[in-house]
């Protein structure tokens, strides 16, 4: 049976970069999914016009029917799964006047509940040999260093379940929405708390990885640097390409290489 890739949020930017990087390098079939079809099917003839071969499918990463669908169709048409990308994500714009209760909602419900929700569906029919690869961002160690001594402490230590990772995130929205956030320990980002729980939920992931009884599955995440995206404006220095160049790195590892790790320019940094 092929070997199957994943990549959520690769209709353009970092995701796109990170599908046609695989398409020349994974030997297998690479999925390029979209939340939007029409601008997934786009990408997808843009890439086959380069002489590239990327399957599609629909994915809301904060849909879970949309999540279940993924699913059903990778199991009933491959078997299961063997290379993850949680590329997608949100961020608002600096000048956007949104109240920030409900930056926080919006960015941690897709960066950080979203990534976990696909994670939850797809991780359980990864196969043995597989990759996991989450899209962070080095914002989340800024974040990090803005919260409470007591809060450091709890997404730092390496027994941290799932559980509370969530009850922390959903504090930071709550006390956010009563403009509270800072008082109760947390940063004054939405975006970087967000990627504070894609960070520390790698972790969690790669330690439940290491006692399951499937063999060589890897789980790391990474900042892609400052890329110029939709996401990020024109003024970033590096290229989509560039920033799609670590997530590819990983996907494509050798057994034992690492686990659990943050990595940039392709080697693992402090968190
Ligand atoms: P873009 O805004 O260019 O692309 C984001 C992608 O995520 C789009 O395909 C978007 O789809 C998709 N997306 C958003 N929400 C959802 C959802 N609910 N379900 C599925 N897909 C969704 O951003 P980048 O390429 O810059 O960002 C890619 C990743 O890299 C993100 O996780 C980002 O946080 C991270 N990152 C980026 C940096 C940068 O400098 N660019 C720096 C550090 C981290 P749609 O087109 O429909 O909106």
């Amino acid at each position: 049976m092929s070997r199957v890739a994943v990549v959520t949020g690769s209709n353009k930017g970092i995701g796109l970069e990170i599908v046609r990087g695989l398409c020349k390098q994974f030997n297998g079939i690479v999925y390029l999914t979209a939340r939007n079809e029409k601008l997934g099917q786009e990408a997808v003839q843009k890439l086959k016009s380069e002489g590239l071969n990327p399957s599609f499918h629909q994915l809301d990463i904060t849909n879970e029917q949309s999540i279940q669908a993924l699913k059903q169709h990778l199991q009933d048409k491959h078997g299961g799964l063997d290379v993850l990308v949680n590329n997608a994500g949100f961020a608002y714009k600096g000048a956007d006047t949104t109240p920030f209760g409900i930056q926080a909602e919006d960015s941690v419900g897709i960066n950080f509940f979203g990534t976990m929700a696909v994670s939850k569906a797809l991780l359980p029919i990864i196969r043995p040999h597989g990759r996991v690869v989450n899209v962070s961002s080095q914002v989340s160690q800024m974040s990090m260093k803005k919260c409470s001594a007591e809060h450091q402490a709890r997404f730092r230590d390496r027994s941290i379940k799932e559980e509370e990772l969530v009850k922390l995130l959903n504090k930071f929205i709550e006390t956010a929405k009563a403009g509270k956030h800072k008082e109760n320990g947390f940063a004054d980002s939405a975006y970087g708390m967000s990627k504070v729980g894609v960070t520390v939920l790698t972790f969690i992931q790669a330690r439940e990885m290491e006692k399951d009884s499937r063999e060589d599955i890897l789980v790391n995440c990474l900042c892609p640097g400052w890329c110029k995206t939709d996401m990020a404006g024109a003024k970033a220095p590096r290229t989509a390409a560039e920033g799609a160049d670590t997530a590819i790195f990983l996907a494509l590892i050798k057994p034992k290489e690492s686990q659990g790790q943050f990595f940039y320019n392709r080697k693992p940094i402090a968190f």
